[in-house]
């Protein structure tokens, strides 16, 4: 006798299952609220998140509210009030139409919803959890809606525990909150984490709404982009070349006001910008496309980030040749040039940028290790590499010594010291410089090729490390404090690292509206590389933030090190050359520099005897 097995899921389960797709993390849930408000025709939005969203997301319009019947519909799966027939689907302009949002929120959190229609007396009010509505009633509330997340994924402590820590999460939200305000400048918006206001931002155009999010300084930083065509609509603004990143953060695609990722497009924009950025390096853009929605597929992933287009080749050729014309426009394609520093190991000097020349130190303190005295450009063909000892002539094919295969697999051991340190009862040897790059010291076994900066970033990291650790690191006063502005975004992230940065030696407070002010710095340092040292360290925890091999005090330390090590290009004496050997050779680790590459390469006696063989 055949035996039946197959059942409907219950209707809980279904939303569950159906949640996983569409709430993933608080950032998602945020999204989606925010999003039905912007579809309700909201003029102020207010977004209130407790514990990066993990114990509280809430949203605050003044939208045109819900009706009783629809307030309890609302959380239906599939229930919308966007489209009632599938050819809807190509005609949409609203952010929600697969009126799953709600529904999948409520299946795995405790939903607390309040709203009123202009016009009406009472508001309705509904408590829902786990899908099981547990209170309806009237209630007094302004007309919108208002509406609570508690405890997300209460029911499914799998994925709760599956959460990042809350500076992740609330990065994720942030993000998402930016998102929706750029699209809709002419909204009144606010977020609220733990009581702190993280961002106010009001009404007004795109421009506003831009430095709103990203900071004043940004005012400069960026050129307007517009074109119309039968195809496409499109508005926005680039970031000057010379404000590219080291890491994608503000690039920013929308299609009819939705945020999407692109690569095709994305590709569009870097080719407009070719040899305008650094390879390593990544442009800034909010671009805006305005698309006959019959001619976009936006149902293909439940989240809605990707799209399709019909005109995908267009798009691109019109996205740019605008983009160009833009930067053209504004005279900032001749400006640069790259091209002149390509064989240069030196990172491109670029507009703008501080170059320091060589100078003496009259500094009874003098650090030979801040880099602030010597690095001048490589690459000047009058200064090309050589000894620095000028009265030896350059021994003839030395070159191809250090090309050789066996270069990059013989690496010093790195236990013990190298070699034992010069101490006064012994005239050290006298290191030599090559390419203003690598230190060459005479060792018993051969000739020990140490990379300057390598080596003293690892000095450095050691150091920055060992006051990470103990709490208690040198400062130097600053005569004048400086006063720097972040973007509410970067200023969450310094602010979860405030207590490491004065543990590096950095006197450091904040200073209301996402600015700090800093009264000292870490020795080590020098004042003009601090601004780039601290976007530096955002840079990287933003980066390190889902990267667990290494802690939070290594990825800090590390970055530190890297921004304050001498350069590679900077001219060093014999003496900082002995200093620098010495401290490296202390150096628990002193193979390998903080970011993993090889520090020193010995040239054995026996390889030169086999070479001049
Ligand atoms: P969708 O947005 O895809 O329609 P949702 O589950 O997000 O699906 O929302 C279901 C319905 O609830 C919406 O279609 C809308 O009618 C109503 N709704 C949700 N949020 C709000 C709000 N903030 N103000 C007014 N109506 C809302
Ligand atoms: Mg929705």
């Amino acid at each position: 006798m055949s035996q039946n097995i197959i059942s409907l899921l219950p209707d809980s389960v279904a939303n569950q299952i159906a949640a996983g797709e569409v709430v993933q993390r608080p950032s998602s849930a945020v999204k989606e609220l925010l999003e039905n408000s912007i579809d309700a025709g909201a003029h102020k939005i207010q977004l209130i998140v407790k514990d990066a969203g993990k114990s509280l997301i809430q949203v605050i319009d003044d939208g045109k509210g819900m009706s009783e019947v629809d307030t309890r519909m609302a959380f239906e799966r599939h229930a919308t009030s966007k489209i009632r027939t599938a050819e809807d689907i190509f005609r949409i302009r609203t952010m929600g139409f697969r009126g799953e949002a709600l529904a999948s929120i409520a299946a795995v959190a405790q939903v607390e919803i309040r709203t009123r229609q202009e016009g009406v007396d009472l508001g309705n009010e509904l408590r829902i959890e786990g899908t099981r509505v547990t209170h309806t009633g009237f209630c007094q509330t302004p007309v919108g809606t208002n509406l609570s997340v508690r405890n997300l994924f209460f029911n499914i402590p799998a994925r709760r525990n599956f959460l990042k820590s809350n500076q992740v999460e609330l990065k994720h939200i942030i993000d998402e909150f930016e998102r929706v305000a750029l699209a809709n400048p002419e909204v009144e918006m606010t977020l609220v984490h733990n009581q702190n206001e993280l961002f106010h931002l009001l009404p007004g155009n795109l421009k506003q709404r831009i430095i709103g999010i990203l900071g004043r300084k940004y005012s400069e930083r960026i050129v307007p982009v517009e074109e119309s065509t039968e195809v496409v609509s499109l508005k926005g603004f680039v970031m000057k070349p010379e404000f590219a990143r080291k890491t994608r953060g503000e690039q920013f695609f929308f299609v009819n006001d939705r945020y999407i990722k692109n690569p095709y497009l994305h590709h569009a924009v870097t080719d407009a910008f070719e040899d305008l950025v650094a390879p390593d390096q990544h442009p800034g853009y909010i671009l805006f496309l305005d698309i006959d929605p019959s001619r976009i597929d936006v149902n293909i992933h439940p989240t809605k980030t990707e799209i399709k287009f019909e005109d995908e080749k267009a798009i691109y050729a019109i996205l740019r040749s605008s983009i160009k014309h833009a930067l053209g426009q504004f005279n900032i394609r001749p400006t640069i040039d790259f091209e002149s520093d390509t064989n240069s190991q030196a990172p491109p000097i670029r507009p703008g940028q501080a170059i320091r020349l060589p100078g003496i130190e009259v500094d009874p303190n003098y650090n030979p290790f801040s880099s602030e005295s010597k690095s001048i450009p490589k690459g000047e063909p009058s200064q090309k590499s050589t000894w620095n000892i000028p009265s030896k002539p350059s021994p003839k094919g030395w070159e191809s010594m250090f090309t050789s295969p066996e270069r990059e697999t013989s690496i010093p051991e790195p236990e013990t010291g190298l070699f034992s340190h010069p101490d006064q009862d012994e005239e050290p040897p006298t290191p030599v410089q090559l390419d203003r790059t690598y230190i060459l010291y005479p060792h018993e076994q051969g000739i020990l090729v140490i990379h300057q900066n390598r080596a003293h970033q690892r000095v450095l990291f050691e150091a920055y490390l060992k006051s990470l650790r103990s709490q208690a690191a040198a400062s130097q006063q600053l005569l004048f404090p400086v006063n720097l502005e972040f973007s509410a975004n970067d200023y969450s992230m310094l602010e979860s690292c405030m207590d490491d940065l004065r543990s590096l030696g950095f006197d450091i407070e904040s200073f209301g509206q996402n600015s700090v002010i800093l009264h000292g710095i870490p020795v080590h340092m020098n004042e003009p590389e601090i601004p780039s040292a601290l976007e530096q360290i955002i840079e990287e925890l933003k980066n390190s933030a889902n990267d667990i091999g290494r802690s939070r005090m290594e990825a800090i330390a590390a970055t530190l090190a890297r921004a304050s090590a001498i350069k590679v290009g900077t001219i060093l004496d014999t003496q900082e050359m002995l200093h620098l050997v010495v401290q490296w050779n202390r150096c628990t680790e002193p193979g390998y520099s903080p970011g993993g590459k090889p520090v020193s390469y010995l040239l054995s006696l026996q390889e030169i005897a086999k070479r001049l063989n």
